[in-house]
C-alpha cells in the first residue's frame, strides 16, 4: 500500500524541491531499503542546562548514509519519506532504536537521560503511534518520561485530532514539546488547549538575538510566555557565547546548538559527554 502511494505521489516532490526528477525516483527506491541495509544512523545533540552546565537530555537526529547518494541530509530525505509514506516505518525504527539506546545508557548508570524524537505531521496523525510508543517503552522497560516527542505546529492543524493524539500520548506519560516554535501557523489558542510540556524556540529567532532587536524581543517573549504557562523552554541553534549570555539574562534555562555540540554519534556521546557529566 505504501508502495503505491509513493508512486502516485512522486510528481509532488519534483515540483516542491529543486532536485532532478529521476533522482527522486531513484532516491525513493534506495530510501525504501535503507532500514534493511542498515543505512540509517541516529545522531544525538545534547541539550544543555545553562544553570548547571549539565547535559541530561538529547535530541535524536536521523542520518542517512547511502552508497549512491552519499550522506543525505534530513532536510532532503524526511520530506521524501513523508510524501511516500516511508516515514511510518522509518519513524518506527527511530522510536525503537532510541528506546534501545536509552535502555543501554541507563544500564551503564545514566538513569536521568531523556531523549527527544522528532515526529513529522504524517506520523503524528497516525492512529497507532501512541500504542507503538507505549509498546517500545514496555519492551525496553523504560519509564515514559525518558522519552520526549517533538511535534511542529504543522502537525496541529486539525484541532480535534491533535487534541486526541496529544491526550493519548500524555496518558502514556511521555514529554511533549513544540519544535520550531513560532515559525508555523502559530495560534496561542493551542497553547491553552493542548497538554504541552516544552516550547523549543526556533533557531531562526535565536540566530540574531544579539543583532536584531525584533528577534531579541520575540525570543524574550516566547521565554516569558512559556514560563507563564508553566512550560519549559529550550533555545535552538545556539552558536556562540553571546547568545548564551542573552538567554541566561532572559531566564531561559536550556539550550541546544553548535556552541555546545553538533549532533554526534552515540559512541561520541558515551566517550565524551556522558563521562564528563556523571
Ligand atoms: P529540527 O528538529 O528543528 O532539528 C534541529 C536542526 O538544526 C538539526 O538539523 C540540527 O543538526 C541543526 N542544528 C542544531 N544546532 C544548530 C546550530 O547551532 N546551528 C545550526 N545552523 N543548525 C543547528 P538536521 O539534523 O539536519 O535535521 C533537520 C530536520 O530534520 C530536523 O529539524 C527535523 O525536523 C528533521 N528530522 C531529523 N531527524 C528526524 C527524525 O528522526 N524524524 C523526523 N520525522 N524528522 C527528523
Ligand atoms: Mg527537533
Ligand atoms: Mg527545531
Ligand atoms: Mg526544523
Amino acid at each position: 500500500q505504501v508502495k503505491q502511494k509513493g508512486k502516485a505521489h512522486y510528481r509532488f516532490y519534483n515540483a516542491d524541491m529543486n532536485v532532478a526528477f529521476p533522482n527522486y525516483i531513484l532516491m525513493e527506491s534506495h530510501l525504501r531499503r535503507a532500514i534493511e541495509k542498515n543505512e540509517l544512523i541516529i545522531y544525538y545533540q545534547p541539550q544543555v542546562n545553562l544553570i548547571t552546565g549539565k547535559m541530561d537530555s538529547f535530541e535524536a537526529l536521523l542520518r542517512w548514509q547511502n552508497p549512491v547518494f552519499g550522506f543525505v541530509a534530513p532536510s532532503q530525505f524526511i520530506p521524501l519519506a513523508e510524501d511516500t509514506g516511508l516515514i511510518i516505518p522509518i519513524g518506527e525504527w527511530v522510536i525503537e532504536n532510541v528506546c534501545k539506546q536509552i535502555a543501554s545508557w541507563r544500564e551503564k548508570g545514566h538513569q536521568n537521560i531523556r531523549i527527544a524524537i522528532n515526529i513529522s505531521p504524517k506520523q503524528f496523525l497516525q492512529h497507532k503511534l501512541p500504542e507503538f510508543i507505549k509498546n517500545a517503552l514496555i519492551k525496553y522497560d523504560l519509564p515514559p518520561n525518558v522519552l520526549e516527542i517533538e511535534i511542529t505546529e504543522g502537525a496541529m492543524q486539525d484541532t480535534r485530532m491533535t487534541l486526541m493524539m496529544l491526550n493519548r500520548l500524555k496518558e502514556i506519560g511521555v514529554v511533549i514539546s513544540v519544535d520550531d516554535f513560532g515559525t508555523g501557523y502559530s495560534s496561542l489558542n493551542y497553547l491553552k488547549r493542548f497538554p504541552l510540556d516544552i516550547l523549543k524556540i526556533d533557531q531562526s529567532f535565536v540566530k540574531e538575538i544579539k543583532m536584531n532587536s525584533k528577534d531579541a524581543a520575540i525570543t524574550k517573549t516566547i521565554i516569558h510566555l512559556a514560563h507563564s504557562l508553566g512550560l519549559e523552554v529550550i533555545a535552538e541553534g545556539v552558536e556562540d557565547f553571546s547568545q548564551v549570555e542573552f538567554l541566561l539574562d532572559a531566564k531561559c534555562q536550556k539550550a541546544q546548538g553548535f556552541y555546545f555540540s553538533k549532533p554526534v554519534s552515540p559512541n561520541e556521546i558515551e566517550t565524551n559527554l556522558l563521562v564528563a557529566n556523571m
